[in-house]
């Protein structure tokens, strides 16, 4: 079967299923009868599970069916107050955070509705790709932190950096080191500083969000998919007297977590 007419009948259902002159019944009716044989199985089975997902659960996640323009979702609506794609699937197995990712952020958020025959899971898309802390329970992020220059016991620049991997927790922000790279790569404000003289200040900026995403695109190759971002970290003076203190600052986030990574995590000056 053809996409073409696959999102034809699926039309055809969802209009039914729409009209209150005809409804969900008469709408199973012909996806039972007339539809079942032409979509094949999984076709059928597909949008039977659709169709019980908006049947279901329609008025209380405010659910719309979605066209398809390449969005990558069945439905989109509302989950709590937060307006939601919901991908309806019968086997988790072969769903990958990658397909999702291009078309997360910007304040939706992205779920999947998996249907085992009677029930219906919803599921974080989250949950295909990061752990859950053991503190909160909420989904662990993995970032790269390029760190300022290392120095000698005398104060000489070692010509090396560490570049640790962390993944913080969204919930509590708790960090969790995961692997430690010691390379020489400068840190974001050390790369503006040296890497970027006779600029302009925008050009400079500029070229530092370019090396942010470079750096990003190396270690997500080196190390994990899942890799999300990369920050700096810093001091930040709080008075006159020099009290403040040390954070890390994402310097580059991937936008499909960008909504729930922290501003910025507190930690102590070594890390
Ligand atoms: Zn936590
Ligand atoms: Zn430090």
């Amino acid at each position: 079967m053809s996409a073409h007419n696959y999102n034809e009948i699926r039309r055809i259902i969802f209009s039914t299923a729409n009209n209150p002159n005809k409804g969900f019944l008469l709408a199973h009716e012909w996806l039972d009868s007339t539809y079942k044989s032409k979509l094949g199985y999984k076709g059928y089975s597909g949008l039977k599970a659709e169709l019980n997902f908006y049947q279901r659960y329609g008025q209380d996640f405010k659910l719309t069916v979605a066209g398809d323009m390449g969005e990558h979702a069945d439905f989109s609506g509302m989950y709590g107050s937060l307006a939601t794609r919901f991908d309806v699937t019968t086997n988790i197995d072969y769903k990958k955070f990658s397909e999702y990712e291009p078309f997360m952020g910007n304040g939706i958020s992205y779920k999947i509705a998996l249907y085992d025959k009677t029930n219906f899971e919803v599921i974080d898309v989250l949950d295909l790709a990061f752990p859950n802390c053991q503190w909160c329970g909420e989904h662990e992020i993995p970032f790269v932190a390029l760190l300022g220059e290392n120095y000698n016991r005398h104060g000489m620049p070692l010509m090396h950096n560490d570049q640790p991997t962390f993944s913080v927790c969204i919930g509590c922000q708790s960090l969790r080191e995961l692997k430690r790279n010691i390379d020489f790569i400068p840190s974001p404000s050390e790369y503006f500083e040296r890497h970027a003289m006779g600029e302009t200040e925008e050009q400079r900026l500029k070229s530092t969000q370019q090396y942010n995403i470079e750096q990003y695109k190396y270690f997500r190759r080196e190390f994990t998919d899942n890799l999300m971002g990369i920050a700096s970290h810093s001091y930040h003076m709080t008075d006159r007297k020099g009290d403040g203190y040390w954070s890390l600052n994402f310097t580059f986030q991937n936008r499909a977590v960008s909504d729930v990574l922290p501003f910025e995590i507190e930690c102590g000056h070594d890390i």
